[in-house]
């Protein structure tokens, strides 16, 4: 198969771990004969800096034009002071809209070999495996109004939770199908016992539930969510939420599995292109050094190979290799706890020998 992959590398790590992802990448579709294209484009800090806005025009494009998008990570210090619609996060907020990529999965799985790496205790930990499923255009994040005011000399910030029913069937949706094709039960959070947002979510994803008898639904306080991914991770399969919650409780998610290097995600929309990411930022503090865990990126690779090019095989040989890594002792710093690590690239390289 042929395709035309936009890699948006970004800023600090951001660049680092895509080209790892996009060598896994050329890696395997050398090895299964496929044809992948490769075309990058500036975005975030890094077009902000070149005078262009932060999600420049002719980036969109050749998104939309795309058969998928890799995207490494954007922000750093020197624009955190900025107002939110002139960070590069805006350029990220403005590709999710424009993409109407509504769905964000964030597989959470215990990887062997690196349980030393989890706060939790090995048997706690153990068997967890479960998909976040974010809601990723609503909400908080783009609810009207919002903004500052001063009145009287007194500053005041609005933001809006606002979803409306569809918002919530659609990406309910896609976490029943995920489900049905795992071990059948969904888990949807909310604050419904106090909140008219989430009263609505929690009876949209109900309804929704009535068209997927073989799967399990039970519902849960966000509050409650947090602690019982703490205390038995285990219990969930599928956990479906609203784009704040989301926000929070795969970083959550993170922390449990030990490293936030690790982890991928994909953001789904209806149709045009999906967009896949490491869940991590753009770790200022290690930039440029080499020394940044590139499985995030490397497995959201994986995903892009499952979802975007419907090649489950090179995807299960990708996260096959990254975990064979990981597995055999192949360790960044971040995992390393001070002992000797592999350096961004050569954990890369690592994970292609394994592909074979
Ligand atoms: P961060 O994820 O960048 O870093 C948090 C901690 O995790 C740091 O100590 C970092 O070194 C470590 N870390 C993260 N990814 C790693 C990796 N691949 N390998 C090894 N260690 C890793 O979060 P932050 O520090 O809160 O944010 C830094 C910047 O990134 C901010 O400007 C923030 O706005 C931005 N950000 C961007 C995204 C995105 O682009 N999707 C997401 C989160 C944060």
């Amino acid at each position: 198969m042929r395709a035309r992959i936009v890699v948006l590398p970004g800023d600090g790590i951001g660049p680092e771990v895509t080209a790892e992802a996009v060598k896994v990448l050329c890696a395997v579709a050398t090895v299964r004969g496929h044809v992948l294209s490769f075309e990058e484009a500036p975005f975030g800090a890094a077009a902000l800096s070149a005078g262009l806005p932060p999600l420049p025009d002719a980036t969109l494009e050749a998104c939309r034009r795309a058969d998928a998008v890799l995207l490494g990570a954007v922000g750093g210090p020197e624009w955190d002071g900025l107002p939110p619609d002139r960070r590069p996060e805006a350029g990220l907020l403005a590709l999710r809209r424009e993409l109407r990529l509504y769905a964000n999965l964030r597989p959470i799985r215990a990887f062997g070999g690196v349980a030393a790496a989890s706060p939790l205790r090995p048997e706690t930990l153990e068997g967890t495996d479960f998909l976040i499923v974010r809601e990723l255009t609503g909400g908080l994040y783009f609810g009207e109004p919002r903004g500052r005011t001063t009145t009287d000399g007194q500053r005041a910030a609005v933001d809006t939770l606002v979803y409306c029913e569809e918002e919530i069937r659609r990406v309910a949706r896609v976490a029943f199908e995920a489900a049905r094709l795992r071990r059948g039960r969904v888990t949807s959070v909310d604050k419904a016992n106090v909140l008219h947002s989430s009263q609505l979510w929690r009876e949209v994803v109900s309804e929704v539930a009535k068209d997927y008898p073989e799967v399990t639904l039970d519902h849960m306080l966000v509050d409650s969510a947090a602690m019982q991914m703490v205390l038995r991770p285990t219990a969930f399969d599928v956990l479906v939420t609203e784009n704040m919650f989301g926000d929070i409780l795969s970083d959550l998610g993170a922390g449990l599995v030990g490293s936030l290097g690790l982890l991928p995600s994909a953001s789904l929309g209806a149709t045009g292109p999906s967009l896949y990411e490491p869940v991590h930022g753009t770790a200022p503090d290690i930039a440029g050094r080499g020394l940044a865990n590139p499985t995030g990126a490397i497995l959201s690779a994986a995903l892009l190979l499952r979802h975007a090019l419907r090649l489950p095989e090179e995807a299960a040989l990708v996260e096959a290799a990254a975990e064979r890594a990981l597995a055999g002792g192949s360790r960044t710093a971040d995992l390393a706890g001070g002992g000797s690590s592999l350096s961004t690239a050569a954990f890369g390289d690592r994970v292609v020998a394994l592909l074979a």
